[in-house]
This record gives C-alpha cells, sequence and structure tokens, in this order.
C-alpha cells in the first residue's frame, strides 16, 4: 500500500529524517518506535503530505504523491489520520465530526452518510452521543470518535501518532482496543507510539527510528525480545 524511498526532511538545519526506506503491505499493522525526536510525528506527516520532503519518493498503491503536480486533498481523502489530541471538530456534533469527510469529500447523501456515521458511534457506545459536542465526551470517547471518522470513509491506510498519550491511563484501553479491531479486521495501520506492551501485542511488525533512520525492523517478537541493534536495546531496556 505505502513505499518509502530514502526520505530525507530537514527543518532548518536540522535534519529530521535521513533516507528512510520502509514498505507497508495491504493489512498489515506497523509500529514505529523510538525515542522523542526521532522523527516518527514528522516521518507521518511527511506521509499526509503535511510536510514536503527534501528528496525521496513516497508512493501509496504505486502513486508517487511527493510528486509536487498530485493534488494534495485528493492524497489526504484516501489517508486517515488521528493525532495525539485536537482530532474533533469542537463546533460540530459529534455525527457531524463523523460524516463530515464522507459528505464533503466524497459527495455521499447526507442521509446515507448519517447512516454510516450512527453505526460506527453504535460500534464504539456513543451512538446517544451523536448530536452532542465532542467537549461533552470524555477523552477515551473522543479518541474513538477521532477513530471512527478517520475509517468512516475506508482509507487505503491510516495513520495514528501518540493517539493515547494525552489520555488520563484509565482510557488508554479503550482507545488502544478500538486500535486492535481494526488491526484484526484487516485495516492497514501505520502508528507511532509509546506503548510498547501494545506495539508487541498488536503490530505486525516493528520499526525503530533512531535520529531520523530506521536501524531496526522485523517482527514485534523478534524486535522486543532479541533486538540486534544496540540502539534498540538501549531504547527498549527504559521499558522494562
Ligand atoms: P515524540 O516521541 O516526542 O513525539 P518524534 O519522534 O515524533 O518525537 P518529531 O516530532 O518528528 O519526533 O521531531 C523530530 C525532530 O524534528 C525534533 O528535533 C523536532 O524538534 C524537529 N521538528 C519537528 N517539526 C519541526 C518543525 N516544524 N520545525 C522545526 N523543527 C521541527
Ligand atoms: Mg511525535
Amino acid at each position: 500500500v505505502l513505499s518509502l524511498r530514502g526520505i530525507h526532511k530537514s527543518f532548518g538545519d536540522r535534519t529530521v529524517l535521513r533516507g528512510i526506506d520502509l514498505d507497508i503491505a495491504a493489512h498489515e499493522v506497523v509500529a514505529l518506535i523510538g525515542a522523542s525526536g526521532s522523527g516518527k510525528s514528522t516521518l507521518l506527516r511527511t506521509v499526509n503530505l503535511l510536510e514536503r520532503i527534501d528528496d525521496g519518493q513516497i508512493f501509496l498503491r504505486g502513486q508517487d504523491i511527493s510528486d509536487p503536480r498530485v493534488a494534495v486533498d485528493t492524497v489526504r481523502a484516501r489517508i486517515g489520520v488521528v493525532f495525539q489530541h485536537y482530532n474533533l471538530f469542537p463546533h460540530l456534533s459529534v455525527l457531524d465530526n463523523v460524516t463530515l469527510a464522507s459528505r464533503h469529500v466524497f459527495g455521499t447523501s447526507r442521509s446515507a452518510a448519517e447512516k454510516r456515521g450512527r453505526e460506527l458511534l453504535a460500534r464504539i457506545g456513543l451512538a446517544d452521543q451523536a448530536d452532542s459536542f465532542p467537549d461533552r465526551l470524555s477523552g477515551g470517547q473522543q479518541q474513538r470518535a477521532a477513530i471512527v471518522r478517520a475509517i468512516a470513509t475506508s482509507p487505503e491506510l491510516l495513520l495514528l501518532d501518540e493517539i493515547t498519550s494525552a489520555l488520563d491511563p484509565e482510557l488508554v484501553a479503550e482507545v488502544l482496543d478500538l486500535v486492535r479491531e481494526l488491526g484484526d479486521e484487516g485495516t492497514t495501520i501505520l502508528m507511532a507510539t509509546h506503548e510498547m506492551a501494545f506495539a508487541r501485542d498488536v503490530a505486525d511488525r516493528v520499526v525503530f527510528l533512531d535520529q531520523g533512520l530506521i536501524v531496526e525492523e522485523g517482527s514485534a517478537e523478534q524486535v522486543f525480545s532479541s533486538p540486534r541493534n544496540p540502539r534498540t536495546r538501549e531504547f527498549l531496556s527504559r521499558f522494562l
């Protein structure tokens, strides 16, 4: 689904990504781990074209989306994204948040979009909050609503950036459970996470980023139980 080739990105004289090569197959769940500042968010933002890369290529289903002639909006419509916080539009009801892209980007009728939106909200136990504004929801409910909003248009790829790190600890599990379900259903997911137990449990593959380079990748089992790279070992030892 996604192929990254030689991605380089600098901010001023600070080089953040130093040649990233990564392939993600359909239905794969890939966890991106690494120290703060290693470039995880920047990498996700380049895939969604929120940051322009300095060098390299990004292919989504074979199309070079890093080509500047490609329309950013059409690419973003194919990729679902959830960030750490402030995902929902505060001035729209929960249902309107979930149906916005279907209706305005894909031109789905209001009734069809709302039917699907209500189904998605029912799935996460928020059917009775459809007409509430986001500030009436708990942080965990907001993040689950943000996730179903991101998948409402059946994107080809779901990007998740530390979606539980702003949550109270008791709300983390309900959000991660939803991600696990989506992965089990075959959603293709690339997620940056500090939740090592979750990554180990749910990810098909784990990619360790160190100072803008992938220094190790492998199955969750391999990377967590027998990391080969000393930098990976040192990083993971902090979570023991
Ligand atoms: P964390 O685990 O804390 O979320 P991260 O791995 O996501 O970290 P990034 O947010 O990608 O790291 O940041 C990588 C580096 O790029 C950091 O040094 C950061 O200061 C720098 N950086 C990110 N965005 C910008 C920007 N817009 N302008 C300048 N520097 C930036
Ligand atoms: Mg980050």
